[in-house]
């Protein structure tokens, strides 16, 4: 098991959440995740620049996942269902070494996504980060290599035993934790330098912190079952009523700043 000595020294890791929070148990499974990297990185850290598409998870600067995005909802599911706790990252970096394992999230808490049950979205929030020197994957020892080189595209379930090797793997490397976040706050002045905002596809001028959480909890409003994706990357506002452009379902207009209003452009006939 994996209950013991959560790590809690990090500022981005959080050593206890209230309500709406809720513990979560730890049954020793967890995941492998591939994230998009950014290209101007000099840490492997998340596509913050992906042109209409500016990516917000892992959002290490506060430890969580799904709370401000609605990526891979089917995996932050599973990780509540089955106290899957540990999440592991791989990225793959232009002219790199390849997919590299840059660390992972022990998962602590949960909590209801914007989007609701009936969108599977739940919120994810570490009580341990570890995120390390990038390590490619091909070099790592078996059994380790064969499920982190395997060629899955974005998420991937792994047992006990991968999880306590990994886990174990990592705190053996210095923590970069720190470094990465610095590395996020630099890639979000840079691109609010170019465009006047950090976000130019949220519309988001600053990054994103724990004052931010709350507005992206669960409301009570009935929540539709909402396409995760649109074919035409248009997604229109059922409070503003204006038509947005984005990659991914954000959880908030990006013009009005309302919560689960987002829905694809196709859908409204
Ligand atoms: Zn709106």
């Amino acid at each position: 098991m994996l209950m013991e000595d959560p790590k809690t020294d990090q500022n981005t890791a959080q050593p206890s959440l209230g309500a709406p929070w809720h513990p979560l148990m730890d049954a020793g499974r967890g995941y492998l995740a591939v994230y998009f990297c950014d290209p101007l990185a000099r840490w492997p850290v998340r596509e913050i620049t992906r042109p209409r598409d500016n990516k917000s998870d892992p959002n290490i600067e506060t430890g969580t996942f799904g709370l401000f995005s609605t990526c891979e909802p089917g995996m932050r599911n599973r990780i509540v269902q089955d106290n899957a706790s540990t999440i592991f990252f791989l990225t793959t970096r232009k002219g790199g070494q390849g997919r590299v394992l840059t660390g992972y999230y022990h998962i602590g808490w949960w909590t209801h996504g914007t989007q609701g049950v009936v969108n599977r979205d739940f919120a994810l929030a570490a009580d341990a980060i570890r995120l390390i020197d990038p390590i490619a994957a091909v070099e790592l020892p078996e059994p380790l290599a064969t499920p982190c080189t395997s060629p899955f595209r974005t998420v991937k379930p792994i047992g006990e035993d991968i999880v306590r090797a990994l886990r174990e793997l990592c705190d053996r490397h210095p923590d970069r934790t720190n470094e990465y976040v610095d590395e996020v706050r630099r890639i979000e002045r840079f691109a609010r330098a170019r465009s006047g905002f950090s976000y130019p596809s949220w519309g988001r001028r600053q990054g994103f912190s724990w004052d931010d959480a709350a507005d992206f909890y669960q409301h009570g409003d009935e929540v539709r079952k909402v396409p995760n994706s649109s074919r035409t990357k248009k997604w229109h506002c059922s409070n503003c009523d204006y038509v947005i452009t984005s990659g991914a379902l954000l959880k908030q207009c990006p013009l009005c700043n309302k919560t689960a209003s987002l829905t694809p452009l196709e859908a409204q006939k």
